[in-house]
């Protein structure tokens, strides 16, 4: 029993699966590193098709009793998973700045209260849901959200227990239950979110979470025919391979997926808020997949803008992650780093300029960097990179500014800085993107809908457009006459 739970900073985290309301153990494991320092955290089980099916099999078995329960049931629960969430805020924040590498004082201030939010607001809003009924013809329609079934839901490392529960809270409001499959390289607050819900009262198999390879556990439950919904978040190349698996039962997908995304400044912008912007892009050591990567900055500010962002980026701490004073952290891999500085050491070649970085710094850090004479069609403006890397072209007028923004295959998200209002309504409705911000940047409402165009995702989450997704959408009709007990 002991050797299945391991201690990361003090904090308990067993190394098993949660299936049906038990911890299940699988032959293998894998070893989860902390991206800090390279340390051994601990050896999670590595789960295959025989795992991915009991889980399924849990969800399903579940499933009716769950989509029986009243929606004050299931929103009562979900506030107290809630409860317990901010309970162990402390403990959860230090374990995911311990797995992944992101700021501790970013996990304890902003992304473990929204988690505890993700849940408050999914339970309330479902409190809210419903639909005016309408008449044809003297017939009465009603529309409902039916729970689906069982949902499975996979999830990046970049910030990993947000995005889960970002799924998570919507598909239990809804009535389904869940299989969670959190990433390889940031397994462990997933398993701590199901001590939480057990403790919630959340009934077995309503929540299952799975650990492993998604090469290897990933297929055997997005092909699997009981599962009613598939939510992923992360890279194109995966949700491919999701896709064609979903295919066979044509399983609905919601697909949140990679950006390049542009911050366009305007000559008319406050510069030093345009400057405040571009700086907070290499959050999370740049792996975001919402980060404005491509600054088109208009010709005439350009010089002053860039001396006034190498002034504030050069500035940045780059440092141990659990450190209050560090605003960059390492990069969650060595995998990762090799691909980011192949990114880099291409566009140099290529001809690009760092204006500053365009290297790796100690250990699992990359040093944040900044390059210019770039063309648009080469792989560094088109290509997520992941990693605190940004590029910096100039544009001569609005015209260019939003064919160069508009000019890749993804559409996640878009950036405006600018004093005018006229021009922010001009450009913004010319922009592709699921989410675009006017002088500010990563104000995210529950409400609002989520997702990208292109190839950034498939499909919107948020507020109504999650039970959108997570239900069976009826109409039922019924008709005035034919009651054989009225009057
Ligand atoms: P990834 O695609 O490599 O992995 C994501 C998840 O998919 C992991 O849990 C992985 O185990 C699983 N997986 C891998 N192969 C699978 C398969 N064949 N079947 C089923 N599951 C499989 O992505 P990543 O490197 O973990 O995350 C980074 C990417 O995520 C970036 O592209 C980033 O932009 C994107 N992202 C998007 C959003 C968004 O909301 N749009 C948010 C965060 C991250």
């Amino acid at each position: 029993m002991t050797e299945h739970r391991i201690t990361v900073a003090g904090v308990a985290v067993d190394t098993r699966h949660w299936i049906g309301g038990e911890r299940i153990a699988s032959a293998g494991t894998f070893t989860d590193v902390s991206p800090i320092d390279g340390s051994a955290l601990g050896d999670i089980a590595r789960g295959g098709p025989g795992e991915a099916a009991a889980a399924v099999a849990a969800a399903k078995a579940a499933f009716p009793d769950w989509a029986a329960s009243s929606r004050a049931e299931r929103a009562r629960i979900l506030h107290a998973i809630a409860d317990g969430v901010e309970k162990r805020i402390e403990e959860l924040a230090i374990v995911e700045t311990t797995d992944n590498g992101a700021l501790l004082r970013s996990h304890r201030r902003g992304v473990m209260p929204r988690v505890a939010h993700n849940f408050r607001f999914f339970a309330d809003w479902l409190l809210t849901l419903d639909h005016e009924d309408f008449e044809t013809r003297g017939h009465t329609n009603h529309v409902s959200w039916d729970p689906a079934g069982p949902c499975v839901l996979i999830t990046p490392w970049n910030a990993p227990l947000m995005l889960a529960t970002w799924k998570v809270a919507p598909a239990l409001a809804a009535g389904n239950t869940v299989v969670l499959k959190p990433a390889e390289w940031s397994p462990l607050t997933a398993s701590l979110l199901a001590d939480i819900a057990a403790e919630a009262g959340l009934p077995a198999g309503v929540l299952n979470v799975v650990q492993g390879y998604g090469s290897e556990i990933g297929d055997a439950l997005t092909s699997h025919p009981d599962v009613r919904r598939i939510s992923f978040t992360g890279s194109v190349p995966t949700a491919r391979r999701i896709a064609e698996s979903a295919a066979a039962n044509l399983t609905p997908l919601s697909l949140e997926l990679g950006g390049k995304s542009p911050l366009l400044v305007f000559a008319d912008a406050d510069l030093d808020l345009a400057v405040d912007l571009a700086v907070e892009q290499y959050d999370n050591a740049g792996q975001v997949c919402l980060a404005a990567t491509r600054f088109l900055v208009e010709e005439s500010v350009a010089e002053e803008f860039t001396r006034r962002f190498v002034g504030r980026a050069t500035a940045l701490n780059q440092g141990d992650p659990r450190d209050e004073a560090t605003d960059i952290g390492p990069n969650i891999h060595s995998r990762q780093l090799e691909k980011i500085d192949g990114f880099v050491q291409r566009a140099l070649a290529a001809g690009a300029r760092a204006v500053i970085g365009g290297h790796r710094g100690d250990g699992q850090y990359y040093a944040p960097t900044l390059l210019t004479d770039v063309r648009q069609d080469s792989e560094i403006v088109q290509e997520e990179v992941f990693g605190p890397v940004l590029t910096l072209q100039t544009f001569a007028d609005e015209d260019e500014a939003i064919r160069l923004a508009n000019d890749t295959r993804f559409g996640l998200a878009a950036t405006v800085a600018t004093g005018s209002r006229e021009r922010a309504e001009r450009i913004t409705s010319q922009l592709v993107a699921g989410t675009v911000w006017v002088n500010c940047f990563f104000v995210r409402d529950l409400q609002a809908p989520f997702g990208g165009s292109r190839l950034s995702g498939v499909g919107r989450e948020g507020g109504t457009w999650s039970f959108d997704f997570y239900c069976d959408l009826k109409n039922t009709v019924t008709a005035p006459n034919g009651w054989k007990n009225h009057g």
